[in-house]
């Protein structure tokens, strides 16, 4: 039976089966063993119902579309999917006290997956309509022109329904952004019913609280399906170069007029990205940004290759050993 993992709590893959059917899954011991491979929300999975089991059995995952991938922040060197088969990222952020470097990581991610990317500004009652409108036409600047700027606030319905529009019926969006932005608000109100639970707000400082850390796939009543991803504290970059280059679309562009094709913008000569940021073209924190993630980016491969050396070095180790005891 094929079947979508539209929640995970607990472990537990909660799957939808094309019968509308929802099953609790465990994964087979075979497609676990060795290698981590655990289903995610999105996922398109082959199930059996084995008699006498009070769960279903997932036994094999089809090929992800897109996958949102982050570093593991438990473990440096390997990766983490979030979620899968989704066609849309829509990232949070607040508008008053907009985080640019945040943002710009969270582009990074978003554009990383492969799908569409929108960036929603929460709880612009907080802000004048004129500070609301400065601030999306700098955040548009920063996201580039591929990826919508939409500012919302939960008292404006018309704010709500321009969300709604971006996911239409048969496409799945997910929903990033820290805790407290206002993301279960948000999918409470597209729902039309009150489907998470939203946190109270702490007295003076105002951060929101967690109350739940599931991943739950919702259902819009003339729409498509949003997965809000709360506990997504972490998020470091993987393998991000295509992400980065999406992200940073205006860097790049400038990058193909230096003179040297692995210019690193630092001190080549005829380089166009730091002549840009002289004429005051391209913004000198947008290249330091630029920087720090690329930066990011080589330590993490640097890291992986490193412990991918040792495991062989391990493994010829333990052969070694083998044949000497022989
Ligand atoms: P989440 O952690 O991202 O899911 O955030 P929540 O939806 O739980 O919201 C955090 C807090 O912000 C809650 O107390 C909400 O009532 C509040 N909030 C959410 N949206 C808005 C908004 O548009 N305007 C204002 N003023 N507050 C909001
Ligand atoms: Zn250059």
């Amino acid at each position: 039976m094929r079947g979508t993992v539209v929640k995970l709590d607990r472990g537990f893959p909660l799957v939808k089966c094309e019968s509308g059917n929802l099953v609790r899954c465990e994964h087979a011991t075979a497609l676990v063993k060795g290698e981590r491979i655990r289903a995610v929300i999105g996922d398109d999975v082959d199930i059996s119902l084995p008699d006498g089991h009070d769960k279903g059995i997932i036994e094999s995952i089809h090929p992800r579309r897109t996958s949102f991938v982050r570093r593991d922040p438990a473990e440096r060197t390997s990766s983490q999917v979030l979620a899968a088969n989704f066609d849309l990222v829509i990232i949070a952020e607040p508008l008053v006290n907009l985080n640019r470097q945040r943002l710009e990581r969270e582009l990074v991610l978003a554009h990383e997956t492969g799908s569409e990317v929108a960036v929603v500004l929460t709880k612009s009652d907080l802000a004048s309509p004129e500070e609301a409108a400065a601030i999306a036409r700098e955040a548009s600047d920063l996201a580039g022109r591929t990826v919508k700027v939409l500012v919302v606030s939960t008292d404006d319905a018309a704010s709500i329904e321009r969300v709604r529009a971006l996911v239409p019926e048969g496409n799945v969006a997910i929903l990033i952004g820290k805790s407290g932005v206002g993301k279960s608000s948000l999918v409470n109100l597209l729902a039309g019913s009150k489907v998470q639970s939203t946190a109270s707000v702490r007295e003076r400082d105002g951060k929101g609280r967690h109350t739940t850390v599931d991943r739950v796939m919702v259902e819009l009543p003339d729409g498509g399906c949003v997965v809000d991803m709360p506990g997504v504290r972490g998020l470091g970059l993987w393998d991000a170069d295509s992400g980065l280059g999406l992200a940073f679309a205006d860097v790049d562009e400038l990058a193909t007029k230096c003179r040297f094709r692995d210019c690193s913008h630092n001190d080549e000569p005829d380089c166009a990205v730091l002549a840009a940021v002289a004429s005051g073209e391209l913004a000198a924190a947008r290249l330091e940004s630029y920087r720090t993630l690329s930066a990011e980016i080589e330590a993490v491969r640097a890291k992986r290759e490193d412990a991918r050396r040792m495991r062989g070095e391990k493994a010829s180790d333990r052969k070694k050993a083998r044949k000497n005891s022989r």
